[in-house]
């Protein structure tokens, strides 16, 4: 009998690890089993939602650094060599309202950006052109990643390596032991987490977000822009164009502990005007052309993403869910280091 194993959850991170894990261990049968899959809307799954792009919040220089450095080296690859993964090696133009000391971007350890090396240099943006109330701002080389295209292409890659699907929702995780037999069980299934019976971690809330798909301006766009008080705040207003197939994402805001699905108008109105005071190609809020509101729930963890392994009622789990603002650009990071514990579990039962 080939080995078996099962991921809960279909979102960036459950797909992810599904890849990883398949390019790891070829000769497994690894089933994706979930509520959600690629193409679906739901409040319930965030990965659809997200803006998304790679600017790093890990300043723990240990273990986060290592998934978004990761993440970055992957995200490269994909960006040059695959043009139907949908992610495009873009600037980003960051402007911070707090003194750079105060703004949660430099390493706890060194005082300074990580990702300054592996981004090919960070420059700063000069004094004389950042606006009015602005402390500091700089400008990456970073990627814009477009959700649906990125998720259908994951998909794709998945099935394409033989991994089975499976649409299912489990009330209880010993459920999973029970319908799909397997060798481990990998928990991938984000703010699902919180309600999972047998994992039930009341660690894990929602930080609402809200964002806007509008038509792709007139005046090309070739950078994306975020402005903020610090790296992770709840006043944070972001631009990211996405190619290929266009629209410019607005957001945003981080609401936390609030599981609401419901667009707040007034609040889209608000990041409508933020984001055209910051890109000056969008042009004025009347000119917007909506193409959707939304609403995603990112699945925070008050002490960060687990990636860990337990035990339970004899079967082994290894969790990757609380990924919070972050799941995509510590995807490949986390998922590497998921597939590493259960290797690492095997070892040590030879
Ligand atoms: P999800 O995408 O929610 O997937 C969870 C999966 O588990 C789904 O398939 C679901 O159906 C399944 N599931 C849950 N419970 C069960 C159950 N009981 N039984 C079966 N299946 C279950 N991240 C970045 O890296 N960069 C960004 O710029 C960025 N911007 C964002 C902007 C917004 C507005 C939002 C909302 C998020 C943003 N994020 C960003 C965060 C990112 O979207 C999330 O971290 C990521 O999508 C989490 O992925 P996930 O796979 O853990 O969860």
């Amino acid at each position: 009998m080939p080995e078996q194993y099962v991921v809960l959850g279909a979102g960036v991170v459950g797909l992810s690890t599904a890849l990883e894990l398949k390019r790891r261990v070829p000769a497994a049968h690894v089933i994706i089993a979930a509520k959600h899959f690629p193409g679906d809307r739901s409040v319930d799954y965030c990965s659809p939602w997200a803006g998304a792009n790679w600017m790093s919040t890990a300043t723990d220089n240990g273990v986060q650094e290592e998934w978004d450095a990761e993440t970055y080296r992957r995200f490269g690859v994909l960006a040059d060599t695959v043009p139907e993964a949908a992610i495009t090696r873009m600037d980003l133009k960051a402007i911070f309202d707090r003194p750079i000391e105060q703004a949660e971007v430099l390493s706890q350890v060194t005082g300074k950006i990580w990702y300054d090396k592996i981004t090919g240099g960070i420059r700063p943006v000069p004094r004389d052109s950042l606006p009015e109330g602005a402390c500091f701002g700089l400008i990456m080389s970073t990627f814009s990643v477009n959700t649906q295209g990125y998720l259908a292409w994951l998909s794709t890659q998945c099935l394409q390596a033989g991994i089975e699907m499976r649409r299912a929702h489990f009330d209880d995780i010993r459920r999973a032991f029970r319908d799909i037999p397997s060798d481990a069980y990998f928990n991938c299934t984000g703010l699902g987490s919180y309600h999972l019976k047998g994992v039930e971690d009341k660690t894990v809330y929602p930080t609402r977000g809200q964002v806007i798909l509008v038509e792709t301006p007139k005046t090309p766009m070739k950078a994306m822009y975020f402005r903020s008080p610090r790296r992770v705040d709840n006043d944070t207003t972001y631009v990211f164009p996405r190619y290929p197939t266009g629209g410019v994402v607005l957001g945003g805001c981080r609401l936390d502990n609030d599981w609401s699905g419901e667009v707040d108008e007034t609040l889209a109105d608000d990041i409508m005007r933020r984001c055209c005071a910051l890109a000056p190609e969008l042009g004025k809020p009347e000119d917007l052309k909506v193409i959707y509101h939304a609403v995603g729930l990112r699945p925070s963890r008050i002490e960060g993403p687990r990636v860990d392994s337990e035990t339970i009622d004899g079967s082994l789990v290894i969790h990757n869910y609380g990924a919070g603002g972050t799941g995509y650009q510590s995807s490949w990071g986390t998922a590497k280091y998921a597939v590493d514990h259960l290797l690492d579990s095997k070892k040590s039962n030879l």
